[in-house]
């Protein structure tokens, strides 16, 4: 079957006389598996409605393979959606909830026939095809949706939160299947989420939504490595946005101030565009740095050239394993710091005194905050 794109030029969308999609711009490339990420009422699910046709855009262009669809009805768009609930019909057995659409599309018996069974076989479902949705897991369940929707053989997949009702385990399972079913079948690919880890460990690339608008889209490594704004730095991963001022730039280098550590050189190179007129010597910026590249110890290490030290006090800390995330107060800034956990190693405690080092090579300079 052709992969398609899928398009959004300016598309703006009101409910009465709140904008809930203002000027969204993006493009999912054909067999593309492409995440809408964001907080709940971001407007993530309004989007993939308005691409499946059961909500039409104020202004703007849907364009599948090309072709403006933002006026067609749903049942003209060779679109498939796997709802939150599933929605299987619960009297049915597997195979007619499978062959439902078939069904209703009137294809010739043998051909039903052929694709329920090659699309049981895809789910790894054939041995349950008798069985009624009440008779199945919350996994299983799932596999019957997307089978169902495969069936029809849709140009686009569309899911809304197609794991949120699967408990942790099942969902990071589901997660793999869903992408490796994926990949067979090369279908574009909508998947709507609010879990981060979930739309990293599968898009091929996903757009940060936030009250209607598209923050960045990118890699999941983009998006975590070169945030545009604090927006997304804070919701791929977690981020410290540090006060910084700067003290000096030159070609290669930025010198800032960082609360009372003496002038820490860094790279330009290892920076995504800042605008010039941040790069101007007293200008406040931030600088951000994940837990992670942030070390603690009890005193700076004086021959420690790749880290910025500064002097702070535990505030407390959560042990989660493999790592345990301090928060640290350094003057007026609190820094969170996961440090990687040994067997045997102990805690900090709270009110501990500590020195913090962040990896100066990590190191983001992006225009101060507003909010
Ligand atoms: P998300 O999927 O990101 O959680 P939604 O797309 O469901 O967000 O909702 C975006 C915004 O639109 C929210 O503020 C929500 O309250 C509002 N909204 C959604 N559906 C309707 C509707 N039918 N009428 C009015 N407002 C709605």
């Amino acid at each position: 079957m052709k992969k398609v794109s899928v398009e959004c030029r300016n598309i703006c969308l009101s409910y009465g006389s709140t904008d809930v999609l203002k000027d969204i711009n993006l493009k999912v490339e054909p067999g593309e598996f492409f995440a809408l990420l964001g907080p709940s009422g971001s407007g993530k699910s309004t989007l993939l409605r308005l691409i499946a046709g059961f909500n039409h855009p104020r202004q703007g262009q849907l364009l599948i393979d090309g072709k403006d669809f933002a006026q067609v009805p749903p049942w003209d768009r060779n679109i498939g959606m796997v709802f939150q609930s599933y929605a299987l019909w619960p009297h049915m057995t597997v195979w007619d909830n499978i062959a439902f659409g078939l069904v209703e599309r009137r294809l010739p018996r043998a051909q039903i026939k052929q694709r329920v069974e090659a699309a049981l076989d895809l789910v790894g479902l054939s041995a349950m095809a008798g069985r009624r949705p009440n008779q199945l897991s919350g996994g299983q369940q799932q596999r019957v949706a997307l089978a169902r929707t495969i069936v029809i053989e849709p140009q686009v997949l569309l899911l809304d939160e197609p794991l949120s009702n699967l408990d942790k385990n099942l969902r990071i399972q589901m997660r793999q299947e869903l992408l490796s079913l994926q990949r067979r079948l090369g279908i574009t690919t909508i998947f709507v989420t609010h879990d981060q880890e979930e739309a990293m460990t599968t898009a091929d690339r996903m757009a940060i939504l936030n009250h209607g608008t598209v923050q960045q889209i990118g890699t999941p490594t983009a998006l975590f490595d070169f945030p545009d704004n604090h927006f997304v730095a804070n919701f791929v991963g977690s981020m410290n946005i540090l006060h910084a001022k700067i003290r000096d730039v030159d070609a290669n280098t930025i010198t800032i101030g960082l609360g009372q550590s003496p002038s820490i050189c860094i790279s330009r190179h290892q920076q995504a565009d800042i605008p010039t007129s941040c790069l101007t010597p007293g200008t406040t910026v931030s600088a951000n740095c994940r837990p992670h590249h942030i070390r603690i110890e009890r005193q700076a290490p004086v021959d420690s050239v790749d880290r910025a030290w500064i002097s702070g006090t535990v505030q407390s800390s959560e042990f989660l394993g493999e790592f345990t995330r301090y928060s640290i107060q350094t003057g007026s800034e609190r820094i969170t710091a996961d440090h990687p956990h040994r067997a045997g190693q102990s805690v900090w405690p709270d009110g501990a005194s500590v020195a913090v080092g962040i990896d100066i090579q990590q190191i983001r300079i992006m225009e101060a905050s507003h909010d």
